[in-house]
């Protein structure tokens, strides 16, 4: 896997890589079986918000669309009423825009066929391929069957056409409990696929539908509306995940049956993350439990927490092309997405200095009054994007940890009697350690040379390393958010028996703490994303950030363990 990764990223991820969907497509076109057009959909329950792996499942069937000159429909797949609402239909539909999607008006909903679905359902009982069911939940379970062994035919399976059409008419004038009567299709008990031992395709439910209200109580099974749903919208290739290829005789079965358009279903292998866990069940979970602080909490998953926590739409795209199309099921280091954002954020990002864990330097020979304004650059990567100005005076922040007393041989920043430079400012020696009653590094003194304004070696000497630095009178604080993995475990779902994902939390995900940071960065805008040089790239938080105080979220730190682990590096 990572060796493939590894040879896409070679290639570049601009250029597409050949995938089993993208052959079938292109066989079709030459077979011209859809007549030259490809349509695609994402079909979301709107029962929770978007995770990353549906960012993939949106990003393939866009992707595919948009290369094939075809379209993609954004479908709502809302056949749950308990489950569904509105808050999650608003949510996916900002997600998908902000991946860069467009559905143009193919805005569609399942409940808006719902009409068309029940004609066809009756349409199935007047063929006699389909028949009201009196048995209980449990016993049409108990008569299902196992997998070697058949099934058992319902003792309501050769109901008189007649009968069916009167009952299924009731069933919908909610003349019955939940539960008392279903409409299954009849297809047979002995299939070796249990989803075609007379699957149930329409049940009672008297909820409240986040569209249709209460004007119905019948609603149909997600299998006979999907086919249909993507029938009515001459979808050609219904991309799907794995776990529904063996429901795909069954999507064939509907659609031949009623002899409609035949859109083809094709299946692909789910997308997993380490340290993550995916199903909107769980996630609900996390969220319903406080947890995490609501869906797009920055540790989460979820598109709107990937966003929060300072996530570009470009890195996400990049994420799903590289981790490529297959049938075969696989988990994808999270550190391949932490490499795409750095390398999006790398090229975009602008750069600042902030100082997490400060130790105070005194600049014996500075002018105790002088303030100077030095020139930064913003992006190396990127010289159009200019320069600013940071304030200099005598008494300056730095990392604790770019100071050691006692350094060890491989230690390349300060020490005493050792030269650094301050990036773009000076460089600075250090004369003096003082510590206080308890022995603790409290304050550096150290001398300036004035030659070496802006960083600049004034005479070919070489220093030991370059750190970086606030000014102590200049500098404000911040809070900082520094996230990590949710959970401590590569796969979240290992626990002993009896256990549970909440297990493996990890109670270091999120650390707050205050920093000290350049002014301009009082001035970033909510969503503005940094690169605070050697420390890592920061957000400023959406919803938590006011005007001229800002609080910013780590997007991820500096350090790349994907190019460690594809042997990159
Ligand atoms: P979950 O299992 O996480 O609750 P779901 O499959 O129930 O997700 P849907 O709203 O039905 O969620 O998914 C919409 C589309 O996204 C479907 O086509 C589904 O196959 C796809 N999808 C969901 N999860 C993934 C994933 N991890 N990787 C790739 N595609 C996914
Ligand atoms: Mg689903």
């Amino acid at each position: 896997m990572n060796k493939e990764i590894e040879k896409k990223q070679n290639e570049g991820a601009s250029a597409p890589t050949q995938h089993f969907i993208r052959q079938i497509i292109a066989d079709d076109y030459k077979t011209n079986k859809w007549g030259g057009r490809v349509q695609t959909r994402f079909p979301p329950e709107p029962n929770g918000y978007l995770h990353i792996g549906h960012a993939k499942s949106i990003c393939l069937n866009f992707g595919l669309a948009i290369e094939n000159n075809g379209l993609t429909n954004l479908r709502f797949d809302d056949t749950n009423p308990e489950k569904e609402s509105d808050e999650y239909v608003r949510s996916i539909i900002e997600d998908v825009k902000w991946l860069g999607f467009d559905w143009g008006d193919r805005l569609y909903y399942a409940s808006d066929y719902f009409e068309q679905l029940y004609d066809f359902a009756v349409q199935l009982i007047k063929m006699g391929k389909a028949f009201v069911c009196d048995l209980s939940p449990q016993e049409i379970k108990d008569y299902r069957g196992t997998l070697t062994e058949s099934g058992k035919e319902s003792p309501y399976r050769y109901r008189p056409v007649e009968e069916n059409l009167e009952l299924f008419e009731q069933m919908r004038q909610g003349k019955f409990p939940e539960e008392s009567h279903v409409l299954r299709a009849k297809i047979d008990m002995a299939s070796p696929n249990l989803n075609m031992r007379d699957p149930v395709i329409y049940r009672i439910k008297y909820a409240q539908h986040h569209r249709t209200g209460d004007k119905w109580c019948i609603y149909p099974m997600y299998d006979y509306t999907h086919c249909l749903s993507d029938s009515i919208e001459r979808i050609t290739h219904s991309i799907c995940t794995l776990e529904f290829e063996d429901h795909r005789p069954l999507y064939d079965w509907v659609l031949e049956e009623l002899d409609v358009f035949h859109s083809q279903q094709i299946e692909f292998a789910r997308l997993n993350l380490t340290y993550t866990v995916m199903s909107k069940r769980k996630l609900l979970e996390l969220v319903e439990s406080k947890v995490v602080n609501g869906w797009n909490d920055p540790r989460m998953p979820t598109i709107s927490g990937l966003r929060r926590r300072g996530f570009t739409p470009a890195a996400i795209r990049n994420f799903s092309e590289l981790v490529g199309v297959s049938k075969k099921e696989s988990v994808v280091d999270y550190a391949l997405l932490e490499y795409c954002i750095r390398e999006d954020l790398n090229k975009t990002a602008q750069r600042a200095m902030a100082v997490l864990n400060p130790l105070k330097i005194v600049i014996t020979n500075y002018p105790d009054d002088l303030e100077e304004e030095l020139d930064a650059i913003n992006n190396p990567e990127n010289l159009e994007a200019g320069s600013r100005k940071i304030p200099f005076s005598k008494e300056i922040y730095i990392e604790k940890d770019d100071f050691m007393e006692n350094p060890p041989k491989r230690f390349y920043r300060l020490a005493p009697g050792r030269e650094v430079r301050l990036r773009y400012a000076y460089f600075i020696t250090c004369n003096e350690v003082i510590k206080d009653e308890n022995g603790e590094i409290i304050e550096l003194r150290c001398t300036y040379d004035p030659a070496s304004r802006g960083g600049a070696s004034p005479d070919g000497r070489r220093v030991m390393g370059t750190i970086h630095w606030v000014s102590a009178r200049h500098s404000k604080k911040v809070e900082l958010r520094l996230y990590d993995h949710l959970f401590l475990k590569e796969d979240p779902y290992d626990f002993p028996e009896g256990g549970d994902v909440l297990d493996n939390l990890n109670p270091n995900s999120l650390v707050k703490i205050a920093a000290f940071v350049e002014p301009s960065l009082m001035k970033a805008k909510p969503t503005e994303r940094f690169q605070f040089e050697r420390v890592g790239y920061f957000c400023a938080d959406e919803y938590d950030s006011n005007e001229g105080q800002p609080v910013f979220n780590r997007t991820a730190t500096l350090r790349d363990s994907w190019a460690k682990i594809a042997g990159k590096s």
